[in-house]
């Protein structure tokens, strides 16, 4: 009898605490719903691009309506709030919570940034993906950005890119000397290497300085990208054999601070976001692609190209040498760390896609 009674007090006991906590919790929910959020979300590209300037909106959109509009979210485009190149260091201090933007922008503050957009002659957009999310990239990607306060996050993959515009044939490396050529990352340290001359600038100042002769050359993206640039405007030859963004990787950047202060489901919906966006981003550039390539041929009469094979096994060998050589000097050893990471993975996952991916591409 003693026991049952011991029992009943203790179901009862229980019970009582179960329900304070119950109040307790639904209280604390309570206060979460009601609390609101901005933020602001700077990114490199003109406002509503087409693909760049796209995925941030379709993550700002998904987050206010998975947030019931707790976190709302302002999408700034290039020079709207800052100019594009200084997404990083907005996000940094903390004056947008968020930016949109591809991590080689910022190589010359974090050398080994440019493994996290493209690597010449690396690995395509669903390799890259693999390494970044079970390989052990993103880690590596964070790792970099801890000291900064900045959280980064892969932002979408706008596949492989196109070599770019040129107003002359290129048919050797003699063709390259001394050419003015827009590429960005380690492709531009690779042209450099090869005798051209790399300038880095934001995509909206692109079209004019190809118009002025300030550059000779341009890659930009693809023709979803570069037909919205007007880039058959100002070159003639468009070379299709790219090599140097065999897949580029943009990214989130998120202040870390401002994302501790979001409850827990905020910070899930942040996440979950930014995952969907990514996955979103690669199905409009293989959608809008080549429909954008067939107004370029048949509206503007571009002509399509493609670099000799000899010249695409030259660029091969330099991007290997040079991309050696950037971790052999580098001595934070950072480059080193993410170039094993990256190349370990490719090396593992290469053969396996050559058994299916490839075949079944040279199949069907
Ligand atoms: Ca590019």
């Amino acid at each position: 009898m003693k026991n049952i009674i011991k029992t009943v007090l203790l179901v009862a006991l229980s019970g009582a605490f179960i329900t304070g906590c119950g109040e307790k919790q639904s209280q604390q929910v309570a206060k979460q719903d009601t609390q609101t959020f901005k933020w602001n979300l700077v990114t490199s590209w003109p406002k509503n691009f087409p693909g760049l300037g796209q995925t941030p909106e379709v993550f700002a959109s998904l987050v206010n309506d998975m947030s019931g509009g707790r976190l709302k979210i302002k999408v700034y485009g290039a020079g709207e709030m800052v100019p594009g190149f200084e997404v990083f260091d907005t996000v940094l201090s903390g004056t947008a919570q968020m930016g949109h933007s591809a991590a080689y922008y910022w190589k010359g503050k974090i050398p080994a940034s440019s493994f996290f957009t493209a690597v010449p002659f690396g690995m395509n957009a669903q390799e890259t993906n693999a390494w970044l999310h079970y390989g052990g990239g993103l880690e590596l990607w964070q790792k970099l950005y801890k000291p900064y306060g900045i959280i980064p996050l892969a932002g979408g993959n706008t596949g492989l890119q196109f070599a770019g515009w040129f107003n002359k044939e290129v048919n050797s490396l003699d063709d390259l000397q001394g050419l003015k050529m827009r590429v960005g990352g380690i492709g531009g340290e690779v042209f450099k290497a090869a005798g051209g001359l790399p300038v880095n600038m934001p995509g909206g100042e692109i079209f004019s300085s190809l118009q002025s002769g300030a550059l000779d050359a341009a890659e930009w993206v693809g023709p979803y990208n570069d037909l919205a640039f007007g880039f058959n405007d100002a070159a003639t030859y468009y070379y299709h054999s790219g090599w140097q963004e065999p897949s580029a990787n943009l990214e989130f950047l998120i202040n870390e601070q401002a994302f501790n202060e979001l409850p827990k489901d905020l910070q899930a919906i942040v996440l979950t976001a930014a995952k969907s966006a990514h996955a979103n981003t690669i199905d409009e550039y293989t959608a809008k692609n080549s429909a954008n390539l067939a107004i370029l041929l048949e509206k503007h009469n571009v002509q399509l190209r493609a670099f000799p094979p000899e010249l695409m096994a030259q660029f091969k060998q330099i991007s290997l040498e040079v991309i050696e050589k950037m971790a052999a000097e580098d001595d934070s050893g950072t480059i080193n760390e993410v170039w094993q990471s990256y190349k370990t993975f490719y090396d593992s996952i290469k053969p396996y896609h050559e058994l299916t991916e490839q075949a079944y591409l040279n199949n069907r």
